[in-house]
């Protein structure tokens, strides 16, 4: 067995990690809600339990008191939404809490009288379920909860001279319970890694053009829209180049479709690479495709586009046996006070209509 989980493909992690986040914030939540009620309820309930140990409800409560300052405080930090630490570390909090809580005990009910010693080997056997639950990240995280506090356990017996012959019959039903959590925990937890796997490969089957490996119209448009509202707000402009290779229907009528297909993989790589990393090129429709530049101005932008025509311009493509002087023409328009997308990219049409009419393989900038 793996011990940090199934095998997500590196560029999915960052996303993978997130998942992961989320799932964890959802059982820290739930986990929470249910030992603080579970706790409140065992600590008055000695009579309906039929434990005459009226003796003991102190220092219980001092044994559970850690249980519910954990969840207490992760019930807290939750609906106030101001603490920046991960539910990971809520998790761990409780799941200690709980073990120290209910290890603790057995050692208070078997040092001073057997009744309600089989009351703490049931608690055991919900708690060993719960904390294996708890550990959503899977076999480090169990060694964490299980291992540290029943080392301190066995230390404590040691110390306090118990034997572990009159201890050990009632681990059996707990640890088998811990046994099955695990399992029931690491094949959820691969049910899911699994499902996530299969999400982001359709998610990324639908947001990239197969040819040329870029994103598609649909996939950039949420970006465009993020982009405008952020423009809107903060006041920042932003650019778009829509380019379109030239005459490239004679290309595919003298080399033939195929050829027509290398150029457009050659003009993608070609434009990525002569792109800033914060920019973001798309396949717009067959042979145009798209730029977006956050934080940059019609200036700016111009900069980019003289680049992107140099970068097309400047060398042939070598596709087959051929080699294919191939150009593009490009048309800038920046973002301005009450745009839409529909207003930008209109613009940016326009001045690409104007580079074609004037001639082809130059740029130009719709008018502000
Ligand atoms: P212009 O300079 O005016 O843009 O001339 P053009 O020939 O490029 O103009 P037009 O837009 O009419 O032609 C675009 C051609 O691009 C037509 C179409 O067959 C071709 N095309 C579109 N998508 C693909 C593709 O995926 N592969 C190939 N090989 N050709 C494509
Ligand atoms: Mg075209
Ligand atoms: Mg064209």
């Amino acid at each position: 067995m793996r011990l940090s989980g199934p095998a997500i493909p590196e560029k999915w992690l960052p996303a993978y990690e997130a998942h992961l986040q989320a799932l964890e914030d959802k059982v820290a939540l739930v986990a929470a809600w249910l030992l603080l009620i579970t706790v409140v309820i065992y600590q008055f309930s000695h009579p309906l339990r039929n434990i005459h140990s009226s003796e003991f409800f102190a220092t219980e409560f001092l044994l559970r008191l850690p249980v519910i300052l954990m969840s207490s405080l992760t019930l807290l930090t939750h609906y106030s939404g101001r603490c920046r630490w991960p539910s990971r570390y809520f998790l761990r909090l409780m799941g200690l809490s709980v073990m120290a809580m209910i290890l603790s005990m057995l050692l208070l009910y078997q040092q001073n009288t057997i009744s309600g010693l089989y009351q703490i080997s049931n608690g055991l056997v919900i708690s060993f379920f719960g904390v294996s639950v708890l550990a959503v990240r899977g076999i480090r995280e169990w060694a964490l909860l299980f291992l540290l506090p029943l080392s301190v356990f066995a230390a404590a017996v040691v110390f306090l001279g118990i034997s572990f012959t009159a201890i050990l019959p009632l681990f059996f039903d707990p640890l088998m319970m811990m046994l099955i959590g695990m399992i029931v925990m690491e094949a959820l937890r691969r049910i899911l890694a699994s499902e996530f796997e299969a999400r982001q490969r359709l998610g990324e089957m639908a947001s990239t053009d197969q040819l040329t490996g870029l994103l598609n119209r649909r996939a950039i448009w949420p970006l465009l829209n993020h982009e405008l509202d952020h423009a809107q707000r903060a006041g920042t402009p932003f650019s778009l180049i829509l380019g379109d290779l030239d005459l490239f229907k004679k290309v595919n009528d003298t080399y033939g479709h195929g050829i027509g297909d290398m150029v457009l993989q050659e003009t993608a790589r070609r434009l990525g690479n002569a792109l800033r990393r914060q920019d973001i090129l798309c396949r717009w429709g067959g042979e145009e495709l798209l730029v977006l530049l956050p934080d940059t101005d019609s200036r700016g932008a111009l900069q980019v586009a003289e680049k992107l025509r140099a970068a097309m311009a400047d060398s042939a493509i070598a596709a087959g046996n051929h080699h294919i002087h191939q150009t593009i023409s490009l048309g800038v328009a920046s973002f301005q006070q009450g745009d839409t997308i529909e207003a930008i990219t209109k613009r940016s049409d326009e001045a690409l209509y104007q580079a074609k009419h004037r001639g082809r393989n130059r740029v130009e900038v719709a008018a502000q």
